[in-house]
């Protein structure tokens, strides 16, 4: 699973091997989990984090790292749902949000790639100048400063759009050097599986021992467990595809409101496109839209290929997202809706906020006991209905297989996905998620069973790669 942003020197973590106690728990090492232990850092907390991977490999090592403020529609979305006032605060949080990245950055003196750009938000279809405008509307009355824009400053066609000031930079760079000033200790290939509440402490068991922790900071994307919470209800998953291709630097950023959406950014000597971005509950041909953007790239730029990728992201059914207390000393983080940069650091500063008794401006608009609101209910039925529209019919029907080097067979009773590789070897992996019974769909791409109810992802041989799921599905004998 290459990625532009991989070829660079990873940083290595030992793996848990022993049993141990800690004030603060961090459950996962992507952008939200470093930097709620790097905010914790000059506390007298003993913190420790655990990865179930390495850290950085998950969808933070796999973004497109725009540091956006203007963030597609999100902003109309927030007012039909919220209000103005809400969508206002909102907007308050992103920009401090990116006033947290850039001390840190500064502070830590971490060489990333940050670099200003202009940002654009854009449209090809007529019935979306609407949105376009009322966004301008909003900023203007926010005192926030954008221009309405007719084209993009390359050759690919925008007929409306609004003109902004962005941020992009190098996202495994940053994770990185946040992760060097980390003063608590991280472990990497260490699994969580469970977790139990005693007195006023909790038990987490990994795939091999157990920590005694009070404060347990759940930053794994998505959420493993259903009860605190009913996370599955709250919460769903979407994939989206990116292609990398040389081409001359530029300094601008731009994503459509459009459907399917387009995000373009550069990075050194590349031009990132991505998008058709979907529910992973639909557009299961994951070849197809891999071949939609590329038709993109191939009949606008003409460029030679550099690599290819695609991972999910998380969304809230009323487009915030969870940064706060679940239960007691429970915390979580989680919902970016592919706005992950800001987010995140904002995620570790709240949380460790909440956790260190400190106030914080926005602990209020993030957190994850709020009520029901019109959009959230629509959201809700929509995200219930393709589920488990999903569900049913994988169940009917043998899984479509896209590919001729997979079929799914039953063996016992039982289904599996069976992978042929180049030297005509067979890989057995079980063809259902442990995490909800959700049939698995092969991804050719990354050589992998995904799931599309809620994303978990495990190689050909049934090893977790990604969760919500905390087990493989590996043939026995
Ligand atoms: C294609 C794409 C492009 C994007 N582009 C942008 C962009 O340009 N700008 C932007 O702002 N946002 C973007 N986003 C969103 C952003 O990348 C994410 O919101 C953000 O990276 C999520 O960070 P995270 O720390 O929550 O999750 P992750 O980075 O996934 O980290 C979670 C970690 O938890 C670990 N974990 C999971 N379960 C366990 C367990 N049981 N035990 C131990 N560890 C566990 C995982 O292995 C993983 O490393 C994009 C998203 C996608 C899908």
């Amino acid at each position: 699973m290459q990625n532009i942003w991989q070829n660079i020197k990873k940083l290595k973590y030992p793996t848990l091997n022993d049993d141990l106690t800690c004030d603060v728990l961090i459950i996962g090492g992507g952008m939200s989990g470093i930097l709620t232990a790097y905010y914790l850092n000059n506390s007298n907390l003993k913190v420790t984090l655990v990865e179930m991977n390495k850290i950085g490999q998950g969808t933070s090592g796999f973004t497109t790292g725009k540091i956006n403020i203007i963030q597609g529609n999100t902003y109309n979305d927030l007012i039909n749902n919220f209000g103005f006032n809400k969508a206002k605060k909102y907007l308050d949080s992103q920009l401090y949000g990116l006033s947290l990245i850039k001390e840190n950055i500064v502070k830590n003196n971490i060489a990333c790639n940050f670099e200003k750009t202009d940002s654009y938000v854009f449209t090809n279809d007529k019935s979306n100048v609407e949105k376009i405008n009322k966004l301008k509307n909003f900023f203007d009355k926010t005192n926030y400063k954008t221009h309405i824009i007719k084209n993009l400053p390359i050759n690919y066609q925008a007929i409306y759009g609004l003109k902004g000031e962005g941020y992009v930079f190098h996202p495994l760079k940053y994770l990185y050097g946040i992760a060097n000033k980390i003063k608590g200790n991280i472990y990497e290939n260490t699994k969580v599986i469970n977790f139990i509440k005693e007195k006023n402490h909790y038990i987490v068991y990994t795939n091999k021992n157990k920590i005694k922790t009070k404060y347990l900071v759940f930053a794994c994307n998505y959420p493993f467990f259903v009860f605190p919470g009913l996370m599955p209800l709250k919460l769903s998953t979407y994939k989206s595809y990116v292609w990398a291709a040389e081409s001359l630097n530029q300094h601008f950023d731009a994503i459509s409101i459009d459907n399917p959406n387009i995000s373009i950014r550069y990075f050194e000597n590349n031009l990132i496109l991505g998008g058709f971005s979907h529910r992973t509950t639909t557009n299961i041909n994951y070849k197809q839209n891999y071949l939609k953007l590329k038709n993109i790239l191939k009949q606008n730029f003409n460029l030679k290929t550099t690599c290819i990728w695609s991972t999910t992201d998380v969304k809230t059914n009323d487009f915030l997202p969870f940064i706060g207390l679940i239960s007691d000393n429970l915390y979580i983080v989680t919902g970016f809706n592919k706005w992950g940069m800001i987010n995140s650091t904002l995620a570790g500063k709240i949380i460790s906020n909440l956790i260190l008794k400190k106030d914080n401006e926005y602990t209020e608009l993030f957190q994850f006991h709020r009520a029901l609101s019109k959009e959230k209910i629509k959201s809700l039925a929509y995200d219930s209905f393709y589920l488990t529209k999903r569900f049913i019919s994988d169940k009917i029907k043998k899984n479509k297989d896209f590919y001729k080097e997979c079929e799914v067979i039953k063996i016992n009773g039982i289904n599996y996905g069976v992978y042929t590789d180049e030297n005509n070897q067979k890989h057995y992996a079980k063809n259902t998620c442990p995490h909800m019974g959700c049939t698995l769909i092969f991804n050719r791409q990354d050589k992998s069973w995904d799931c599309p109810c809620h994303a978990s992802k495990f190689d050909i041989d049934g090893n977790i790669l990604k969760g919500p799921s905390k087990n493989d599905i590996k043939k026995e004998n």
